[in-house]
């Protein structure tokens, strides 16, 4: 059986104080609300991992994860972090490939691939994000792109390694627009990365793959997204920031 994950990415947004009282909020509702077989995976912006880190049960279904990590182990890449201090702090999982990075500072499948392995090395669960423009939908084979998205950063990884990863399906045309995709166009897409992890691993391993759906879910359309048979949970944007919002959509998954 595979994982079923719903993870709030909250970007650059929240001071120290917000953070901490969302943390403690999401925390206490899930504590209350939420009794099924769903892990929650919360990356806020990592300069808060240490503290937050206090307001989280140890052992339970909540953990923290970072945004984003450097390819490298340590060294003179003034401004960012590494994923032996991400392992150093116990944080489990750490976001890779989002398209804002993608997009805003360039990062490549080949940097991606080099970041995957880092975290691999690491003992940390990448939660790698892939997914399509809106003139990819609309005018190009957003299949293929995006499996090959897949094949240039993860399929050089044993099956065991593989194992270790998760899947965030993210069409860029559904960020933060509050343009979903519908539940068939997610259901179809994870379909076809679940068929390409196939060929490249197995069936075995690609059916105990967790692939998330990303793109403007929320608590009104997260149900319908999670009924579909390959979309294993959620990596939540802006109704991360808001706790009852959050946990709507955590116990739409459960
Ligand atoms: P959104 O963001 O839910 O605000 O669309 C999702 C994401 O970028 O991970």
């Amino acid at each position: 059986m595979r994982k079923l994950i719903v993870a709030g990415n909250w970007k650059m947004n929240k001071t120290l104080d917000e953070a901490v009282a969302l943390v403690s909020e999401v925390v206490n509702m899930i504590n209350d609300e939420v009794t099924g077989n769903v892990d929650v995976v919360l990356c806020p912006p990592s300069v808060y991992l240490s503290v937050l880190k206090q307001y989280i049960p140890a052992g339970g279904r909540i953990s923290l994860g970072a945004q984003n990590c450097h390819e490298k182990a340590s060294g003179a890449y003034t401004g960012e972090i590494s994923a032996p201090m991400l392992q150093s702090l116990s944080v489990p999982y750490v976001i890779l490939g989002h398209s804002e990075r993608r997009q805003y500072f360039n990062e490549t499948n080949e940097q991606l691939a080099a970041k995957v392995n880092i975290a691999l090395e690491n003992g940390l669960t990448p939660i790698f994000c892939c997914g399509e423009s809106l003139d990819l939908r609309e005018n190009g084979d957003y299949v293929g792109f995006v499996k090959d998205q897949l094949t240039a950063s993860l399929f050089h990884l044993s099956a065991e390694q593989f194992a270790n990863v998760v899947i965030a399906y993210e069409p860029i045309w559904a960020i933060g627009t509050g343009l979903t995709a519908s539940s068939a166009q997610a259901q179809d897409m994870h379909f076809e990365l679940r068929q390409h992890i196939a060929g490249q691993y197995g069936d075995e391993v690609a059916q105990n793959t967790t692939i998330l759906y990303g793109g403007s879910a929320n608590a009104a359309n997260a149900a319908e997204l999670f009924a579909q048979p390959d979309v294993d949970g959620g990596l939540i944007g802006g109704a991360s920031l808001k706790s009852r919002d959050f946990t709507t959509v955590v116990k739409a998954r459960q």
